[in-house]
């Protein structure tokens, strides 16, 4: 079968042959129809300092996704061949007080899909049948392939009261936009999203924030004065990465402000720390989702009229995986998908159509 693989250490990623997975007892074969190429992805292609030191190889790479059930475990009962499902691809000991907790996204044993363990971006792939999600009633199948992303961006938001309050969001990136969309879904008052990024800074409008704000061309306090927030952000969720934005969001909180800090900063920055002490300010870390409890939120949001099929921008077939991985080194892109060809679906319709012909 095809897949995208990480061979051994060094940059880039290449379509190879690999045998088709055996499944284990509790475990399902899921063939994925749509995949979603993420961040971590790019992080792993690059073979940056922390793919090096996280990522085995050589290694079938991938968590994005959503297609269908081909096979499924002797022990395997919530699920049944033929269904359409996304699901979690943080796998977690079970084990583990906050496993036996019912806080399994709190297990320091997780295994991620694609990054420690083969990933989804393969003809076939298992996965612990515990991890499926079933895609709900009116869910396409591309923003079920981004559940994922989604997922850290509906965790980040929910995890503060944003209904009538002005909020932050540094960095345009996928999760930042669709957290835009989200905040405003959530009844939020202001939604102002930073970055350095043109093509993201529009999506991220186009998704519903109320204002975009390019930090190396505008001032921040300006926008904030022209729409109106004196005292400062209720709310500021960090999706960036960069300290610059870590140190606005520290600076433009209003007494008791929250801050969610989901962007990845690099290793011994510094903060002012007096800002998070004399204004009372509360950080909280974001990581993956809630099992399944984010998932049941989006999947409702989703249900109640969220609507992220903005930031999807490009689609390729998997043949032109080179082409997704280029444009997103490039920022040029929200989120991009690769498409696999369902074979089999293929060849039932060519079937269809041979007896439509008149004899
Ligand atoms: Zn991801
Ligand atoms: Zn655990």
């Amino acid at each position: 079968m095809k897949a995208l693989v990480k061979r051994a250490p060094g940059p880039g990623i290449f379509l190879e042959d690999v045998p088709v997975p055996q499944i284990k007892s509790d475990e399902v074969l899921i063939q994925p129809l749509k995949t979603s190429i993420c961040g971590t992805d790019i992080h792993i292609y690059k073979w940056d300092a922390w793919a090096q030191k996280t990522v085995p190889t050589p290694l079938v790479i991938g968590h994005e996704f959503m297609g269908k059930v081909v096979e499924v475990g002797s022990d395997v009962k919530n699920v049944s061949v033929g269904e359409k499902v996304s699901g979690e691809g943080h796998i977690t000991c079970g084990v583990c007080p906050n496993c036996l907790a019912n806080r399994s996204h709190l297990c320091p044993k997780t295994q991620v899909i694609g990054i420690h363990t083969h990933g989804c971006f393969a003809d076939y792939f298992p996965l612990k049948a515990t991890n499926v999600f079933k895609i709900p009633e009116g869910v396409s199948d591309e923003v079920a392939a981004i559940f994922d992303p989604l997922g850290n961006a509906v965790h980040s938001a929910l995890s503060f009261n944003l209904a009538d309050r002005d909020v932050l969001i540094t960095g345009a990136g996928p999760i930042g936009i669709m957290a835009a969309g989200i905040a405003k879904h959530l009844g939020a008052r202001n939604v102002i999203i930073t970055d350095v990024n043109e093509v993201r800074l529009k999506l991220a409008k186009k998704m519903g924030a109320t204002a975009t704000v390019n930090v190396h061309k505008e001032n921040l306090s300006n926008v904030m004065e022209t729409l109106g927030i004196q005292e400062g952000f209720a709310v500021a969720l960090e999706m960036s990465g960069s300290p610059q934005a870590l140190t606005q969001s520290l600076e433009t909180l209003q007494p008791g402000g929250k801050l969610g800090l989901l962007g990845l900063l690099p290793p011994g920055i510094s903060i002012d720390w007096n800002l998070v002490i004399f204004k009372m300010l509360t950080l909280k870390g974001i990581y993956g989702r809630q099992v399944f409890k984010t998932w049941e939120q989006m999947a409702q949001m989703l249900q109640e009229g969220l609507d992220v099929e903005p930031v999807v921008t490009h689609r390729y077939p998997i043949e032109d995986f080179q082409k997704g991985f280029d444009v997103m080194m490039k920022g040029e892109s929200g989120k991009v998908i690769l498409e696999w060809v369902d074979e089999e679906a293929v060849g039932l319709e060519f079937e269809e159509e041979e007896e439509a012909q008149p004899a």
